[in-house]
């Protein structure tokens, strides 16, 4: 502004008065007007053509003022030169102002992609963030749920708490269905179900999404529109089970609950292996792992009770022992998995003959006793024929090969004061039997 002043005031000064050829002399800044607002709106084509015209205009004006008043072709060159200065100045503003926003959009579209980036990594943090919550949610509860199996030590028991926990451990879904298979025991199920041989296949836990959809599974008849999730349990490195989620529709389960599961199952094959031992351990305390047939430890602590039990009621109890003959020379003839053979057949001729109220066990290497509370001597007698001659009849693969038993039989008597004194008279009996030939059954004397 100051400039255009200066510019329009100073020729007016400068005309000598009266002088009015020259009077357009200080309107001849005005060009610059039009000049700067087409540099303004960004027209510098325009604005250069305007800036011609007055080059022109001024070029004329300094030819037309020769001779006339002095200082004007001076002042028109003067002018001139001011207007190109001007328009020059004013386009580096421009271009200047131009870069500068230039620059601030590229800023802005800088910060506009950081802030949605912002948007999207917050986004995903507190996705993150609530996964972890739901993690430490679940394997805080996965703690409760190794406490309560810690205390089981059955089989059955341990089925069941897993069965009503891992529903629960995956949050409650109403229509999950949760099965833990033991495979021992359960032959035909193992065979039937694909996916039960799917984890004894491939040994890894595994999930379907859809098993409507899934040729890992192709069957003949129509399969219902499921999600499963299957981890096998292990038993010393062998698969020996399954823990089995299945739920409706497709994609309920994802990679994250697969993991779940495989923790889930690697507890329960731990707490399942330590209940099958101590199962197992129990088994051994009470029966015979040959015969089946309980201890000779549970056969002291049964006679002793029994034998309290018929004295203080003044009942009848009978005790039989058998012994099979010369069972040393089926061994050293047959071998001692024949010997272990046949023992197990005598064995199951005695049980099939049994009632519930009689208790055997194995009292010896290839001693039974049984104890028959409520029974008369006569009747322990007939019972131990009719298994002589039952045992007699016995029929073996191998040929030539048939055996028999001896037995003795004690009833309670004045003599007998105790129960070790009732396995004396038996066992008397017994050998009695063996001096007499053998393959008969001797009723105790007294
Ligand atoms: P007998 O009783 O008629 O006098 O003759 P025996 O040959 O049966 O006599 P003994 O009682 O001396 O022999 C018992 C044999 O039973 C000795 C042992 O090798 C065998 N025996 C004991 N327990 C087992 C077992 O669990 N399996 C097998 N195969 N043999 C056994
Ligand atoms: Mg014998
Ligand atoms: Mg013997």
């Amino acid at each position: 502004v100051i400039c255009y002043a200066v510019s329009g005031t100073i020729p007016f000064l400068m005309l000598p008065r009266g002088s009015e050829s020259h009077s357009y002399m200080p309107s001849f800044p005005f060009f610059l007007l039009p000049i700067m607002a087409m540099v303004y709106f960004s027209r510098p084509v325009s604005a250069l053509m305007v800036l011609c015209l007055a080059t022109v205009t001024g070029f004329c004006g300094m030819l037309f003022s020769f001779g006339d008043f002095k200082p004007a072709p001076f002042i028109f060159i003067v002018q001139t030169l001011w207007l190109w200065g001007t328009f020059w100045l004013v386009q580096r503003l421009m271009e200047n102002k131009a870069t500068e926003i230039h620059g601030m959009q590229e800023e802005l579209e800088r910060l506009d992609i950081a802030g949605s980036e912002y948007l999207l990594q917050k986004k995903e943090l507190e996705k993150q963030c609530q996964g972890i919550i739901q993690r430490i949610t679940r394997y805080a509860l996965l703690q409760l749920f190794t406490d309560r199996l810690a205390s089981t030590l059955q089989v059955s028991g341990i089925k069941a708490q897993s069965e009503t926990w891992v529903k629960k451990l995956l949050g409650g879904e109403q229509k999950s269905n949760v099965e833990l298979s033991l495979f021992a025991g359960e032959g035909i199920q193992e065979e039937d179900d694909p996916v039960h041989h799917w984890l004894k296949l491939h040994r890894l836990p595994l999930l379907v999404e859809d098993f409507a959809e899934d040729s890992r599974f192709v069957s003949p008849s129509r399969k219902p529109r499921s999600s499963i999730i299957a981890c096998p349990v292990y038993k010393e490195g062998t698969v020996i089970g399954s823990l089995k989620v299945t739920a409706p529709g497709s994609k309920v389960w994802d990679e994250e609950d697969l993991r779940y599961v495989s923790d889930i199952s690697n507890i329960i094959s731990l707490s399942v292996s330590n209940a099958l031992y101590y199962e197992k351990v129990m088994s051994l305390a009470v029966y015979d792992s040959l015969t089946g047939l309980y201890v000779r430890y549970r056969f002291d602590e049964r006679i002793e009770e029994e034998f309290s039990r018929a004295a203080a009621s003044h009942s009848m109890l009978s005790l039989i022992m058998f012994d099979i003959d010369f069972f040393k020379r089926v061994n050293d003839t047959y071998g001692h998995p024949v010997g272990d053979k046949v023992l197990k057949a005598v064995t199951q001729v005695i049980r099939a003959q049994t009632r519930d109220t009689d208790f055997c066990a194995r009292y010896g290497g290839e001693e039974i006793a049984v104890i028959m509370p409520l029974t008369a001597l006569d009747n322990a007698y007939r019972f131990a024929d009719r298994i002589r001659e039952r045992v007699s009849a016995l029929t073996f693969d191998e040929q030539g090969l048939s055996v028999t038993i001896s037995g003795g039989v004690a009833g309670l008597t004045a003599k007998v004061n105790d129960a070790a004194s009732l396995i004396a008279l038996c066992d008397t009996a017994l050998y009695k039997a063996k001096e007499k030939g053998r393959n008969q059954i001797v009723k105790a004397n007294g």
